[in-house]
């Protein structure tokens, strides 16, 4: 594993050098918010910021996506065939995400990648992007990815991370993607004993900062029979309004549905974001819906993250602990307060 120090001066630099060979994305302040979006120059990207209101995860599984185009015209040979819409699959790197992020796309690949299903343009995606990720040196009150098995620190998903040091940045590869990318940045320093200590101590500081919120190891022993019938999902789901913000703003939701939208004689395709926490999102074309009341959908949503999901893959609880839904729910349901009596030991209906 390599690591190479940059000086903050010289950082725009090899950005734009950087830029010269692929795209480059990174978080950027737009408005009210930061956003990841495609960088025109190097001093668009802002390192300094907390957190993005939306996750990445639009980067390989976008909100509104053209799978394909059709034609309907009677006097079109082609009418009827579905040709693929055009997509850029040049190389690019992402730099800033979070490792929280990162480390969710691993766990979105169980469902975009599996040895039954291969969604062509998720993996398309993930094999031609490079993840620069960029340590949290305060995470926020909100964020508990120590407590779901994942850090601020944590290289898991990432091809390089990168530690603000202060005056520079300490950049670690951690793929070998990562490290063809720092052996072509030419003005990176050895990282001094002193630098390497700093980030050390960062790291410690970090971690050190945020607490464990509960334990997953306890939902996991619980009965999932006993967890889906207690009785305190009665209050978890009182207050919800099945608005479906924490799910949009979730990196490990990636449910969608998929639409025709048609004008004249062309059609297009359309693969659209959806949500567990929407009335219709399991209606059934038979006029039954298996989730019609709220209860079932709130219960589903967790139950999803913190149950299911570690008992059919057998890789941690489908949450990185970003924060974004408990920032951003708007009637204040905190999954960690879920997780909290979830992880109760007697959880049996009173
Ligand atoms: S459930 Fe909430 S805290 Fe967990 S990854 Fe999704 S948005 Fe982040
Ligand atoms: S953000 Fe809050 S109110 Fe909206 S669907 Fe999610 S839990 Fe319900």
């Amino acid at each position: 594993m390599s690591e190479i120090y940059i000086a903050k001066d010289k950082f725009p630099g090899v950005l734009g050098q950087v830029m010269g060979k692929c795209r480059v994305y990174g978080p950027v302040f737009q408005g009210q918010y930061h956003e990841f979006a495609q960088l025109n120059k190097p001093e668009d990207v802002d390192l300094g910021y907390r957190n993005t209101r939306l996750s990445p995860k639009a980067l390989f599984h976008p909100q509104a996506e053209k799978m394909f185009d059709f034609s309907l015209s009677k006097s079109d040979p082609e009418a009827g065939i579905l040709k693929e819409a055009h997509k850029d699959y040049s190389p690019r790197v992402v730099l800033g995400i979070r490792p929280c992020d990162a480390r969710a796309f691993q766990l979105d690949d169980c469902n975009f990648d599996t040895a039954s299903v291969k969604d062509p343009w998720w993996i398309k995606r993930r094999e031609t992007t490079t993840l620069v990720g960029l340590a949290c040196n305060e995470p926020c009150s909100t964020c508990f990815c120590t407590s779901v098995g994942t850090g601020p620190f944590d290289k898991a998903g990432l091809d390089v991370l990168m530690v603000d040091a202060g005056e520079g940045f300490v950049l670690q590869g951690v793929t070998p993607r990562g490290e063809e990318l720092l052996a072509g940045i030419s003005v990176g320093e050895m990282v001094s004993a002193t630098m390497a200590e700093k980030a050390e101590n960062l790291k410690k500081s970090a971690e050190g900062s945020m607490g464990k919120q509960f334990d997953v190891e306890l939902i996991g022993k619980n009965p999932t029979l006993d967890l889906f019938n207690a009785s305190f999902w009665d209050e978890v789901q009182f207050a919800c309004i099945n608005c479906g913000t924490c799910t949009f703003v979730c990196p490990t939701c990636w449910c969608f549905d998929i639409q025709d939208e048609v004008y004249k004689e062309k059609g297009s395709r359309m693969r659209l974001w959806d949500s567990c926490m929407f009335p219709l999102f399991t209606f059934h074309g038979s006029g039954h819906n298996p989730r019609a009341q709220k209860l079932q959908r709130v219960r589903q949503r967790f139950m999803h993250k913190l149950k299911y999901y570690p008992e059919k893959y057998k890789g941690g609880v489908a949450c990185v602990g970003c924060g974004r839904c408990v920032n951003q729910c708007p009637v204040n349901i905190d999954i960690r307060h879920v997780a909290r009596l979830m992880a109760a030991p007697c959880i049996c209906p009173t």
